[in-house]
């Protein structure tokens, strides 16, 4: 029998729509399906921070995984108030995950399958999703309806990295050799960089951190693209073009809040630190080269050069949008209707909502915005709620 939602990708994204779809649209938990490669929610997620050596999220405490806005605050109480920095009240990051692994407690009467999705056909009142976990175990699910939750796409790795350069965001990156290594190299300055750097900064052993100066911007993409007028304007816009343009505008990657870069300063002043300004261009007999005349020296080159630019269309959904002629842009993003429906019943968030979504689509408050307008085209019966962004 078909089960009502399936969601593929049980990272923030999924696991904010799940928890949307039971609050908002009364969605019946058992109706709901979780299908993800890692055997719990949110593995890749704490995994990533972890390798990161990540303190505190950049986005505000409004920003979290359950479906009030003022949870994450509430969660927090008296005693986690401390952990909110600053003037955006960013969470920390202990406090944050705790919340979001609270948020996931609620979904226990949802069903989690663990597998990755390998390909997608119309079936019936709905679709066919086959899923794969070992050579040896496979499956299919019947659903209703499908929601594409399966994250931002792979690390982007330069030409030049070959065998032995990690990328931090890599489910195999090794942290414990990095740290362990003599003399290790960060390339790439946004904020992953900065934090990787400053994570295994130590003063007997300081770590170069290479790359041209990161702009300066406390978010990663323009914030008045969260609320209504930029967002309208932004949907007003008649083609996918004119909107990518709007996008590439708006997004600042690897850009550095203004407070990690004054932590950069203060760890190169204690000698914990050693920036070098350049661009690195090649990687040979243990020389990182670069644009200037700087060579550097390292027994560790670590990749924090965030996540590749293309859609992030897994081969089995390109297959799929092939087969089920979706619409995609010039680029092959998908250009889903406002509701967030690429095809009837088959739903998109994260990256792949971009065009609708809006600059803010990665992020955790593009999960919210998305989630939102997969609920707002749903009636169940508790109707959808309105709980604000
Ligand atoms: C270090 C770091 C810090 C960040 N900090 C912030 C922040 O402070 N604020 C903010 O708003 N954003 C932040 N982001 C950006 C963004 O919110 C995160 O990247 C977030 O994890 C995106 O959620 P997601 O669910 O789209 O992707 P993911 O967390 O990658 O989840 C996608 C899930 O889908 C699964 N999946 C993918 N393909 C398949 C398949 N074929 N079959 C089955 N499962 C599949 C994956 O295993 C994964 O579990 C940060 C990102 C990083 C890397």
């Amino acid at each position: 029998m078909a089960i009502p939602w399936l969601i593929v990708g049980a990272g923030l994204h999924g696991v904010h729509v799940a928890r949307s779809l039971i609050e908002r649209a009364g969605v019946d938990p058992a109706n709901i399906a979780l299908l993800d490669e890692h055997e719990t929610p949110l593995t890749r997620w704490l995994g990533q921070c972890t390798q990161v050596g990540m303190q505190t999220l950049r986005s505000p405490a409004a920003h979290h995984l359950d479906v009030p806005a003022h949870s994450l605050l509430r969660f927090a109480g008296q005693v986690d108030r401390a952990r909110l920095a600053g003037r955006y009240r960013r969470p920390a990051l202990d406090l944050f995950n705790r919340h979001a692994l609270h948020v996931v407690g609620t979904l226990s009467a949802c069903r989690y399958i663990q597998g990755r999705a390998t390909d997608l056909q119309a079936s019936g009142n709905g679709y066919a999703l086959h899923w794969r976990r070992s050579s040896s175990e496979a499956g299919t699910v019947e659903a209703n309806r499908v929601v594409l939750a399966t994250g931002p796409g792979a690390p982007a790795v330069p030409h030049w990295a070959g065998p032995g350069v990690q990328h931090v965001l890599a489910e195999n990156f090794r942290r414990q050799a990095v740290a362990n290594a003599r003399c290790p190299a960060v390339v790439g300055t946004g904020l992953s960089g900065a934090q990787l750097a400053l994570s295994l900064a130590r003063p007997d052993r300081p770590v170069t951190l290479i790359g041209p100066p990161a702009p300066l911007s406390d978010f990663d993409s323009d914030p008045c693209f969260l609320g209504r007028r930029c967002l309208e304007n932004f949907q007003a816009l008649p083609d996918a073009q004119s909107r990518r343009a709007v996008i590439d505008t708006a997004r600042a990657p690897g850009s550095l809040p203004p407070i990690m870069a004054e932590a950069l300063q203060r760890a190169a002043q204690d000698g914990r630190l050693r920036r070098i300004q350049a661009r690195v261009n090649g990687w040979q007999d243990g020389l990182l080269h670069t644009d200037t005349d700087a060579a550097v020296r390292s027994d560790a080159v670590v990749l924090a050069t965030g996540f590749e630019a293309s859609p992030p269309l897994q081969p089995w959904l390109a297959q799929a949008a092939k087969t089920l002629s979706m619409p995609v842009d010039a680029r092959g993003t998908p250009l889903p209707d406002a509701q967030l429906a690429w095809r009837p019943g088959l739903y998109v968030t994260g990256r792949l909502a971009e065009l609708v979504v809006g600059p803010a689509a990665p992020n955790i408050a593009g999960a919210r915005l998305a989630a939102r307008r997969i609920c707002a085209g749903q009636t169940g019966p508790a109707g959808p709620k309105n709980y604000g962004v």
